[in-house]
């Protein structure tokens, strides 16, 4: 099966497996089976490509994804990975700090 064909297709057309499938004259599962072989995503202007902030390898995500956070991880091992860093503790420093101390107001004002 044509890469170029099911990308084209698939990725950039927005066309179905089963479409894709009547023209080439196979099943649905043979597209469905080949898009996974070659690792095609469907409707690509929705996803990105970006380097993991923690191991620094590529990965791709949505972009409605994309910008909600600052920092990018392509798994949760990198993501938990980096929870254990001293600079991701720092941050919750202030956190931490406010949630000490608003529990101290409430003890206060339960009295
Ligand atoms: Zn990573």
């Amino acid at each position: 099966m044509d890469e170029t064909f099911l990308r084209t297709a698939y990725t950039f057309n927005n066309r179905t497996l089963q479409s894709i499938a009547d023209d080439l004259g196979c099943s649905r599962q043979n597209v469905w089976a080949a898009i996974k072989r070659y690792g095609i995503k469907h409707n690509a202007e929705k996803w990105i490509a970006f380097t993991c902030d923690g191991c620094g390898k590529l990965g791709s995500m949505l972009k409605t994804q994309f910008v909600k956070s600052t920092l990018h991880f392509h798994g949760k091992p990198c993501y938990t990975q980096y929870q254990h860093s001293p600079e991701f503790r720092e941050g919750r420093a202030a956190e931490r700090i406010a949630r000490v101390t608003i529990e101290e107001q409430n003890k206060i004002n339960r009295i």
